[in-house]
């Protein structure tokens, strides 16, 4: 995978638009769910507890594919459900753990509050976000957004990091 090799033919989307805090961004094809959960394994090595990560796209999109494939490179071999009717599931790790969200059930961004999920924060965790924008202004920011769109028979994945601690673990890769 390209993610983190420096080939440019491996890593076909590479591109550095420039964000108000110049941080650039990276960007994957998928081909297929196998080439998802091949990145995801990727991607597992840089991302650390205390992250905070949105994860954007349409239903559809592979969002919880690549979750469950960070899950399975975790060494997590259960099941990973999606989080669409339970809005979080969380996850006992090595040293760590996940919460998974999916607020796809909000009604409105109150309900982040009233179901306490702040709690589940800390600096062992690493919080996966499904539709963040359910629970704008009171969902936790975000480290790093991980974007999916539909590309022909696969998908298009960007990473972007909005602050200096999701980038310096993704500097690796630069
Ligand atoms: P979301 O959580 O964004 O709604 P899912 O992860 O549930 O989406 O995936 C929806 C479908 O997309 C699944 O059938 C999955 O197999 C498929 N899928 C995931 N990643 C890819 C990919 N890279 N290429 C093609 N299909 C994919
Ligand atoms: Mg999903």
């Amino acid at each position: 995978f390209g993610f983190c090799a420096h080939s440019q033919t491996q890593f076909g989307g590479i591109h550095t638009s420039i964000y108000g805090n110049n941080m650039a961004d990276y960007t994957q094809f998928l081909a297929d769910e196998a080439a998802s959960l091949a990145f995801a394994q990727q991607l597992a090595n840089m991302l650390k507890p205390s992250l905070t990560v949105y994860l954007a796209g349409d239903l559809g999109a592979g969002k919880t594919t690549l979750t469950r494939g960070l899950l399975r490179a975790w060494g997590f071999e259960g099941t990973v459900k999606s989080p669409t009717y339970t809005i979080v599931e969380s996850y006992e790790l090595e040293g760590f753990k996940v919460e998974h969200f999916d607020l796809y059930r909000f009604q409105s961004p109150e309900e982040w509050l009233d179901a306490g999920l702040d709690e589940l924060f800390d600096e062992h965790t690493i919080a996966f976000i499904e539709l963040p924008q359910m629970a704008t202004g009171f969902v936790p920011e975000a480290d790093l957004t991980i974007a999916l769109s539909v590309q022909d028979a696969g998908r298009l994945c960007t990473i972007t990091p909005h602050t200096e601690l999701a980038q310096k673990m993704l500097a690796p890769c630069l």
